[in-house]
């Protein structure tokens, strides 16, 4: 990623990463890193790295770059986002993370999420004592109409888009329009599960919003929950002021590896083939749980959320299978679980399972 000086960021731009940030990251010379300096030469001895590389893959003794550069741009290309837009670590989970603790002063400013949603937005704000203003989505799992006066002086506004553990979506337009309506928060969708209803995404929104960060990750749709690789996405300013709080080598070597042969040709034909496959059989599974009298809300992620009279018996039912589906302890889920899609043969089991 190309570390922008203050004196190239048009003036807008600047504005809003500066007039959000900490105060205390303006000042921060950013720690730099023996990797980031670089050097020409044959021997590199500037690190305090092992010469000795005892490792099937290679240059696996030496640190790997802050920002693969063969990452980056392989996100770029699938995404369509421009490499100075993107910032690549471990997981979506880090992004999140690395919002609060870069924008957000602890003891004074707050985010908000619309829930029920994914937990870590709050418990994240919370280990930085930040704030959680946690507001409800609609009935219909929808934006609230009067958004702008409920997000109070909230920083960071999380948007999950397909909603974790709903499987609701938000339209492209309901998203804008709130992201238009508050040029001087950050809003943050994540897209952790896009892949799974790509025309939904906003991405293509950042070029037009200073405001806007997008999440991503190779977790679900790629298939590589175990690597640790995610994205964050947004304008150069904000991508600068994060760098300043990441880690110095926050990708390693293998990971990235592993996250460029999965952004490959290959790799990307692959995750869209199981895609359909989950959801085919997400579809038959849904049938089954509405065959059993379940309510069952619009999935558009891998995974559909259930809600039983009797949520105790089917839980029961499900361990005794040996089935370990989500349970919930938030009130307004109390009678939900939530089923990830899965292969063909443990779905057939899962039907068999709920069919008696
Ligand atoms: N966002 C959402 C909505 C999620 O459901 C998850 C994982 N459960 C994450 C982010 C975290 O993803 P990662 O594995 O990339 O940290």
């Amino acid at each position: 990623m190309t570390m922008d000086t203050p004196a190239q960021l048009n003036s807008a731009q600047l504005n809003l990463a500066r007039r959000l940030a900490r105060p205390e990251l303006l000042e921060l010379q950013p720690y730099e890193s023996a990797r980031r300096i670089g050097g020409r030469g044959d021997i590199w001895i500037n690190a305090n790295e092992s010469p000795f590389n005892n490792s099937r893959l290679d240059r696996v003794n030496r640190y790997p770059e802050c920002q693969p550069p063969e990452l980056i741009s392989a996100y770029s290309q699938y995404s369509g986002v421009c490499a100075d837009n993107i910032i690549a670590g471990r997981g979506a989970d880090e992004a999140i993370e690395l919002l609060i603790r870069t924008f957000c002063v602890p003891g004074v400013d707050s985010i908000a999420c619309f829930g029920p949603t994914y937990g870590m937005y709050a418990i994240s704000a919370r280990t930085f004592n930040v704030g959680v203003n946690a507001l409800s989505l609609t009935t219909s799992y929808q934006l609230p109409e009067d958004i702008m006066a409920q997000v109070g002086s909230a920083k960071l506004v999380f948007i999950c888009n397909p909603n974790n553990p709903t499987g609701t979506v938000i339209d492209r337009g309901s998203i804008e329009a709130v992201v238009a309506g508050l040029p001087d928060r950050l809003v943050i969708v994540d897209e952790a599960y896009i892949e799974f209803c790509p025309d939904y995404s906003v991405a293509e929104l950042i070029e037009k919003y200073d405001n806007l960060v997008v999440l991503r990750t190779l977790s679900k749709a790629f298939a590589l929950a175990g690597a640790r690789c995610g994205f964050l996405l947004a304008k150069a300013p904000t991508c600068e002021m994060v760098m300043r709080v990441i880690a110095p080598y926050p990708v390693p070597l293998p990971v990235s590896e592993l996250a460029c042969a999965a952004l490959s040709e290959n790799g990307i034909a692959l995750m869209r083939e199981q895609v359909a496959e989950l959801k085919v059989n997400g579809e038959r599974l849904t049938d089954t749980l509405r065959s059993c009298g379940a309510k069952v809300l619009s999935a558009n992620g891998n995974f559909v959320l259930a809600e039983f009279d009797e949520p105790k018996a089917v839980t029961a039912r499900l361990t005794q299978a040996g089935i370990v589906a989500r349970t919930y302890s938030d009130p307004r889920l109390s009678n939900c679980i939530r089923f990830s899609f899965s292969n063909k043969e443990e779905t057939d089991y899962l039907i068999e399972q709920l069919s008696q």
